[in-house]
């Protein structure tokens, strides 16, 4: 049995632009890799069979699916389809800690994890960023971690220098749909007749590497939409916070103990976590 481990992200910054020929979006993405990592065992077996376990709440591990539809199965499949081999039954392990549907991409890093494990359980060379491509948009920075630029759908990918600052994530216990998102989006900017990309500035970048708070931090398309569909996140908004992805994760730059005693007094969960850790990796 091979385990492996994959970092969930935030958007630092989130700009989306128009969409494109093969449905994704067009993005601007400053993503950074957090602490909070789940963890993949594969082997192969007489049949497939999946089983989840991990820190999260019933409800959020009863929102991963058990069938084919999981992210590791599409990986696998993906995987034996690029290096030209059988498909094999596999016995899969998820060990989740990343929120489900929380905009902290728990799926893409499961997937991520997943292929480095078949990497190494069939010693195939196979091109893993190629893959992961194709599996989602987040799935490459899964496998890459620390922080990068994400352009095209998210899967072109840009590293660049942060310093590791603690980052506070609150998450209510229900998901948002990142489809359900995207397309409030597109109904919301329909009367729009051109769509920029927006940039941030270079002291952004600059900001970052010297472990400080850019003022463009958490600047997002989809917090709009994740408020609509979402309305509570404003509490956390107030406070301070800024919608990760697709949201409902609200993430805080360095967070003081005001902070935290008032997340005490709420109805969210929450996380103390570092940002910059490292992508996809084997574990012994
Ligand atoms: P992103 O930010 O990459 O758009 P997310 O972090 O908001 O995604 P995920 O946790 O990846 O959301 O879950 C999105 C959906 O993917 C879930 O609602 C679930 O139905 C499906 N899914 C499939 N496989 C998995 C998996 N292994 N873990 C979590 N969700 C999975």
């Amino acid at each position: 049995m091979i385990s492996a481990s994959a970092p969930g992200k935030l958007n630092l910054f989130f700009s989306v632009g128009r969409t494109r020929d093969d449905g994704y979006h067009d993005v601007y993405s400053i993503y950074q890799a957090i602490g909070i990592r789940d963890f993949v065992k594969v082997a192969v077996a007489e049949a497939d069979s999946l089983q989840i376990t991990g820190s999260l709440s019933n409800e959020q591990l009863d929102a991963v699916p058990k069938d084919q539809t999981n992210i590791c199965f599409l990986a696998a499949r993906a995987f034996f389809e690029h290096n030209e081999l059988d498909s094999t039954p596999l016995a899969i392990e998820i060990e989740k800690h990343i929120p489900v549907a929380a905009g902290l991409a728990g799926g893409s890093a499961d997937a991520a994890a997943t292929l480095i494990a078949l990497q190494e359980l069939f010693q195939t060379e196979s091109d893993l960023y190629a893959i992961a491509a194709e599996l989602g948009a987040d799935v490459p920075f899964s496998l890459l971690g620390g922080t990068a630029i994400g352009s095209g759908s998210g899967t072109e990918l840009e590293p660049i220098d942060s310093a590791e600052v603690e980052f506070l994530i609150a998450y209510p216990n229900q998901g948002i749909s990142t489809k359900e998102s995207f397309a409030l989006l597109d109904g919301l900017r329909a009367e729009k007749e051109e769509i920029q990309l927006r940039l941030p500035g270079s002291d952004f970048y600059e900001d970052l590497r010297l472990g400080e708070k850019p003022p463009q931090l958490g600047q997002n398309d989809l917090a709009v939409p994740a408020l609509e569909l979402m309305p509570s996140l404003q509490e956390l908004i107030e406070l301070g916070g800024n919608v990760s992805g697709s949201g409902p994760s609200v993430y805080f730059f360095e967070p003081d103990a005001t902070l935290i005693s008032a997340l005490q007094e709420s109805e969210f969960s929450w996380v103390l976590t570092s940002g910059n850790q490292p992508g996809a990796r084997l574990e012994v």
